[in-house]
């Protein structure tokens, strides 16, 4: 029997290994149209970006090496060009441009997929690389080696895209991503992939989201990469990463039948509609065990099984149908891990198929042991049978191992009772008597069976406070850090004896940090008798996470204070006491910061490690607060270190009600350069120790929008009002010279190049600083604006507040 190859990596690889293995005698060929065989395509990025060293350790095999150990006739830097049906042979070419024939019995094909180049001005630029196989690899290295790469745009955020970010930052690269959609990774839900966000932006990644590139200029070495948008950011390097497609080209010469996505159409035992010829890996579509529906899933773990699958098919008759693969994946992206399994929410949604979800935030091992690190787990699951129908992790440690449980689960078709049942391994530095995803399966239990009625992210923004109640159980300091808009705040421990202050005719939403706290608290409102309480999945710590505004501004991670300089930092004379809070979750690394600044004297510092990302972002807004300095703040591999100096009254240098008069802007305008001078005066007034109000009114307005707004509902108007309005910040023009957008474009690229700082990265600085932020309800009412469509930590207020604050002021400014 004579079997002939086509594609010699991962599918085709396996496949002629394992013919040979169970078929002694069989005649094997193997056409490869590339120098190389079998070697580690997922291994390409982390040779680019230096972790693996060698090149030779990328390959598995080498075509002489293959060849002798199977006895295959492996024939590299050949293409097979047709397929001749009838009479069973393939045509192939050679590099001389000749071609010959070569016949078989039984035919595989396992091309794999191909790249997406779109035809845009420019594309074929020197310094614009897609990678996709080791020539690729070679190309991008050479290039890295000859040039000077400090900048770098990688176009497509999907995992090879985050790798290749990774790596070039690893090469000392600046990187941008440009993603056209609002999120990174596709297959995962938009809530998780948020926390991929932050932490991109905390390693220095400049992060622009649903922005699509138009066009490339190349000239002497560098690449200006052309955004739809009109705006331009120039690249030593760009790579492409847009995805690929499957490779069907051969498929196509013998009438092959391509399935609906556009992948080779086959049949359980993966042969194609011609009988003999088989097909496997990327270039196949197949039914997803999920839902029924064919689906492209371009993974090695599925090319390899497929491969040696088939070639049992092959050679021993049909005996062994394909279960077809739910999509398990995972990717390293800096210090996290990323993993998903079957579906996501919003494709079940897209699908219109029913489903509930859960959130869930815990610990890779026992608190206790040192340096646990987060771990958010969503289950998605269906509402009748509790069947799981998909999970995604994000963590930092013991991701894989979890996916891995819960992918082999949704194979063998588990339902959430079935995870609960799950009996794994503990001891404290690998994990806890309750494990991650036995919790995620407790509160999907408790979803599932109506225990714990849940609100998600997405909705709690849509809320009518005035006929239901959001309510915050979590302690002061964290609400004051950072809350819902108008929730109200009644710490779990306090709520027994202010249960009098909540109506009982209303909906209660209860949300906590994470949701365990808002769940005794759900439980403390429905055993006295309230009727209507939904608890939010995921707590503010998954509300947060996906309502956050990404910054385009590219702020590396290690920060100091604004006060302090080198010699502050290295030569005072000043006692400094070390604290361990990994572990803990929010509010425990701000409760141990407090209490261990309460034993310090003033002028000392606090040396903290947490491995609460949340802790990071409300260690600022902490220090603003309460007036101690905060010198330095670091994160490696999940752990984020920060150092603290403790100040006393006198130095509370930020917002703060101390003796001095305050200032006011009335930010009426929208216009660019307005809004620019607003937020340079209120920082620099914010800066000397000033309280700063800024009112933004009628056009202001627009100036404080996200750049992701949640879905609201409005009316008519609200909607036209949203139709003709700036959408957010970017969209502002300049009151003079706009010159259809150019003079707008040009001020922000003047701005960057002399290294001013942006409108947005300004505002940040001013909500940092504590300036405060009043939207003026009128205005939004007028102009169907909702609370939710507008930035974290502005608050809404009316004339009496604006004029509380003027009055205590003795500066009032109208702009
Ligand atoms: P391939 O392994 O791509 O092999 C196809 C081969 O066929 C190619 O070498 C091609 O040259 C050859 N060929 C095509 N047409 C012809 C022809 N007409 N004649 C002769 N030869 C032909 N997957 C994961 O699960 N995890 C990862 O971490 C991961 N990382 C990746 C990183 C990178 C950079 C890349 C590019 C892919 C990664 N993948 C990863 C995807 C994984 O490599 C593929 O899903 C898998 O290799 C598909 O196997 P295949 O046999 O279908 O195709």
């Amino acid at each position: 029997m004579k079997y002939l190859i086509i594609g010699g990596v991962a599918g085709g690889a396996t496949a002629a290994a394992r013919i040979r293995r169970i078929d002694e005698s069989a005649e094997i060929v193997m056409v490869e149209k590339g120098p190389y065989i079998s070697y580690a395509n997922c291994g390409l990025p982390y040779y680019i970006g230096g972790t693996i060293q060698e090149r030779s350790r990328l390959f598995l095999q080498t075509p002489q090496s293959f060849s002798k150990r199977f006895k295959i006739d492996v024939r590299i830097r050949e293409e097979a060009v047709r397929i001749d049906v009838e009479r069973k042979c393939v045509q192939i070419k050679k590099t001389d441009q000749s071609v010959y024939e070569e016949t078989f019995d039984k035919l595989l094909l396992s091309p794999g997929s191909s790249p997406v180049k779109p035809p845009l001005p420019g594309i074929d630029a020197p310094n614009i690389f897609t990678l996709r196989n080791v020539e690729d690899t070679d190309n991008i290295k050479k290039y890295i080696t000859t040039h000077r790469v400090n900048k770098a745009v990688v176009v497509g955020a999907g995992f090879i895209g985050l790798e290749m970010a990774e790596n070039l930052a690893q090469t000392g690269a600046q990187v941008n991503i440009i993603e056209m959609a609002n999120q990174v990774m596709a297959p995962i839900d938009f809530s998780m992939a948020s926390l991929v966000h932050q932490h991109l932006i905390e390693k220095g990644i400049g992060l622009y989201l649903e922005k699509a590139v138009s066009a490339f200029n190349h000239a002497s070495d560098t690449t200006e990469v052309i955004l739809s948008s009109g705006e331009r950011m120039e690249a030593d390097l760009v790579i492409l990463s847009i995805g690929v497609r499957p490779e069907t080209q051969l498929a196509k010469t013998a009438d092959i039948k391509i399935g609906e996505t556009g992948g080779i159409w086959v049949d359980e035992y993966l042969q194609t509609s011609i009988p003999d010829i088989y097909a496997v890996g990327d270039a196949i579509e197949y039914p997803h065990p999920l839902t029924g529906l064919p689906w492209l899933n371009y993974l090695a773990n599925p090319a390899n099984r497929q491969g040696r699958l088939v070639a049992d098919n092959m050679v021993l008759g049909h005996q062994q149908a394909y279960e077809g693969a739910i999509g398990t994946s995972i990717a390293k992206v800096f210090d996290m891990t990323v993993a998903s399994t079957g579906l996501a929410a919003k494709k079940l949604k897209s699908l219109h198929l029913p489903y509930l979800s859960s959130f869930t935030h815990g610990s890779s091992h026992a608190g206790y042991y040192p340096n646990a690190l987060p771990i958010s787990i969503k289950l998605i699951f269906a509402p009748e049978t509790g069947k799981i129908l998909g999970a995604q992790i994000v963590g930092y440690d013991g991701v894989d191992k979890r996916i891995d449980q819960i992918a082999l689960l949704i194979k063998k078709g588990g339902t959430i009772e079935d995870l609960m049942h799950i009996e794994h391994a503990y001891a404290p530095p690998y994990s806890s008597a309750k494990d991650p995803i036995a919790i995620a399966g407790y509160v999907a239990h408790n979803v599932l069976t109506g225990v714990m009625p849940v609100v998600y992210w997405k909705d709690i923004a849509n809320i009518n406070t005035n006929e239901a109640v959001l309510l915050d159980v979590r302690t002061k300091e964290e609400y004051s850090m950072g809350h819902i808009p108008n929730s109200i705040n009644i710490p779990v421990d306090s709520l027994r004896e202010q249960l009098n202050t909540l109506p009982a005719d209303k909906p209660i939403y209860v949300y906590c940090a994470v949701g365990l706290r808002g769940y005794l608290a759900c439980q403390i409102l429905k055993g006295n008798g309230y009727k209507h309480i939904y608890n939010l999945s995921g707590g503010y710590k998954t509300y947060s996470a996906a309502t956050a505004p990404i910054s385009t501004h590219i702020t590396p991670m290690t920060t100091k204070g604004p006060d302090a300089s080198s010699d502050d930092l290295n030569t005072k004379s000043h006692k400094t006491l070390r604290v361990d809070a990994c572990g803990l979750q929010c509010p425990g690394p701000i409760m141990k910061m407090k209490s261990s600044i309460d034993m310090i004297e003033e002028g000392d510092r606090i040396e903290m490690k947490s491995t609460d990302a949340g802790f990071m972002r409300d260690i600022q807004a902490w220090c603003n607060i309460t007036g101690h300095q905060l010198l330095q703040k670091d994160s490696d591999k999940g752990v984020y270190s920060v150092t603290i100096e403790k100040g006393g009254t006198k130095q509370c240098h930020v917002v703060s009600s101390c003796d001095s008069k305050g200032k006011t802007l009335i930010v009426f305008s929208d216009d660019l350069d307005k809004v620019l001078a607003s937020f340079v005066l209120a920082n620099g007034a914010a800066a000397t120790g000033e309280k700063v109000t800024m009112f933004f009114t009628f056009w202001g307005l627009n100036a404080i929008k996200r750049i992701h707004k949640p879905k609201v509902q409005k009316d008519i108007f609200g909607r036209m009002f949203s139709m003709m309005l700036p959408a957010n910040s970017y969209k502002l023009k300049l009151s003079k010279m706009n010159m259809g957008g150019v003079g707008t474009r040009m001020m922000r690229f003047i701005m960057k190049k002399k290294g001013i700082d942006s409108l947005e990265e300004l505002r940040r600085q001013a909500l940092e600083n504590g300036v405060e932020f009043i939207a003026c309800q009128m205005s939004m009412d007028v102009m169907g604006v909702n609370a939710e469509e507008l930035l974290d930590g502005v608050t809404i207020g009316g004339v009496a507040t604006y004029m509380e604050r003027a009055e205590q002021a003795n500066v009032n400014l109208f702009i």
